[in-house]
């Protein structure tokens, strides 16, 4: 059953006016009708999806055991969305000197307060 979209009375199956206000019916306002009510369903159910605003939040603790543990791989790197970095640790991981580093890092990392991490890490 349609509705009349100008003052909401239910109509007959076939109608060309509205009984009660005289509304000319056409099958194009009916659509419309239809396409605001699909558009109006959608957007109730749009509150519910939670969004994180802004930059992602990367976890301090998580990078800094990454760096430590396969910071010669650069994984530290790849985790703060550094690809580049990332990849320069990989190519010289077998001298050693990554391992090093990210050993230095790790401890940064874990040592320096959330807002800082984020600050000066996070990309
Ligand atoms: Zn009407």
């Amino acid at each position: 059953m349609s509705t009349c979209p100008n003052c909401g009375t239910n109509l007959e199956g076939d109608a060309k006016f509205c009984a009660s206000c005289g509304y000319e019916i056409s099958p194009k306002s009916i659509n419309q009708e239809r396409d605001q009510e699909y558009n109006s369903t959608d957007n109730a159910i749009e509150p519910e999806i939670v969004r994180t605003p802004g930059k992602p939040i990367k976890e301090r603790m998580v990078a800094g055991i990454l760096a430590i543990l396969l910071g010669g791989f650069g994984v530290h790197k790849f985790y703060l969305d550094d690809m580049n970095m990332g990849l320069i640790y990989l190519l010289f991981c077998w001298t050693g000197i990554p391992q090093i580093i990210g050993l230095i890092e790790g401890v940064m990392y874990l040592t320096t307060t959330d807002e800082e991490f984020q600050e000066r890490y996070v990309k």
